[in-house]
């Protein structure tokens, strides 16, 4: 089988969707994905679409795509019922992406008889095999086109969280994915973290932060958030999303602009880094990719 192009294929669905509801659609609304898995799968797949998308208990598992025993054979996309909208929206895409590109390997691959079945960090960030990557990159693509987001965000902008929630809402995910998405693009130097009681769960540097050194390790011992961050010193709500500047010294060389929003709800923060200064000069080309699935080992092994 040819592999299929996640964003290309992703793509082609946001150009249909363009088409059917308009270039602005999204000021009307995120993707409606529970939708759009059930209606395109039956367009493209007549006889071997998704029947059914359904909440369940899914334990150690975010989302799965599940194939029935017919011939030809129907599918079922399956969520943990304990997600809320924002995260649910991201997981359907996930599997619809697993269906799009990977569903052939339900009859070919014996690993997949059952279909396929979804970690949190998987569908959060693509961890594990290459598979949880693309459908991580069709999920991001199909709820967060670029060219829109870079019309909310311009890719040379500064991003607040407060901005960072609002394109949240806009596509209707967590801000998280919001705020990973955003590092993606953005040509500006900057960071996010994800911490429980101030240790880095995972952090993403943007590739021009990464680019000039502007990195956490936090693979072989957790990395501790500085005593003076936002998040250790549970500061309070306001102060934080407002943002405050730390010296040099405390997050890196150079001073940094400090926001933070706590999800008392999920219990962790999360905290955006804006490096001032011009970018020291760029280290050689190194591992882009790797430099963010290093830092969340520590979330998953926790
Ligand atoms: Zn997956």
């Amino acid at each position: 089988m040819t592999p299929k192009s996640p964003r290309g294929t992703a793509n082609n669905i946001s150009l249909m969707l363009n088409t059917v509801l308009g270039k602005d659609r999204f000021d009307k609304g995120p993707v409606d994905v529970q939708e759009l898995a059930v209606e395109y799968t039956r367009q493209i797949a007549p006889d071997s679409h998704i029947e059914h998308v359904i909440a369940e208990d899914l334990p150690g598992c975010d989302g799965a795509l599940v194939p029935g025993d017919s011939q030809p054979r129907r599918w079922a996309i399956m969520y943990d019922r304990k997600q809320n909208a924002g995260r649910r929206a991201y997981t359907i895409a996930h599997e619809l992406g697993h269906f799009m590109l990977h569903r052939e390997l339900v009859d070919n691959d014996p690993d997949f008889d059952g279909g396929f079945y979804c970690s949190k960090e998987a569908v959060e960030h693509g961890a594990g095999r290459d598979i949880e990557k693309e459908a991580n990159e069709f999920a991001a693509n199909l709820l967060m086109p670029l060219d829109d987001y870079r019309r909310q965000i311009p890719s040379d902008q500064l991003a607040s969280l407060e901005r960072l929630g609002d394109a949240a809402s806009r596509y209707g995910v967590s801000l998280t994915a919001a705020s990973l998405r955003w590092l993606e693009y953005t040509t500006t130097r900057a960071m996010v973290i994800a911490s429980v009681d101030g240790f880095a769960l995972w952090a993403k540097p943007s590739e021009a932060a990464f680019k000039s050194g502007r990195f956490l390790r936090t693979r072989s011992d957790p990395f501790e958030l500085p005593a003076a961050s936002l998040a250790a010193r549970k500061a309070p709500a306001k102060e934080s999303l407002e943002g405050i500047r730390q010296n040099a010294g405390i997050w890196f060389p150079e001073p940094t602009v400090e926001m933070c929003m706590r999800s008392d709800k999920y219990d962790f923060e999360l905290t955006l880094l804006h490096f001032e200064g011009r970018a020291p000069a760029y280290q050689a080309e190194d591992e882009f990719e790797d430099s963010y699935t290093q830092f969340f080992k520590i979330g998953a092994r926790g």
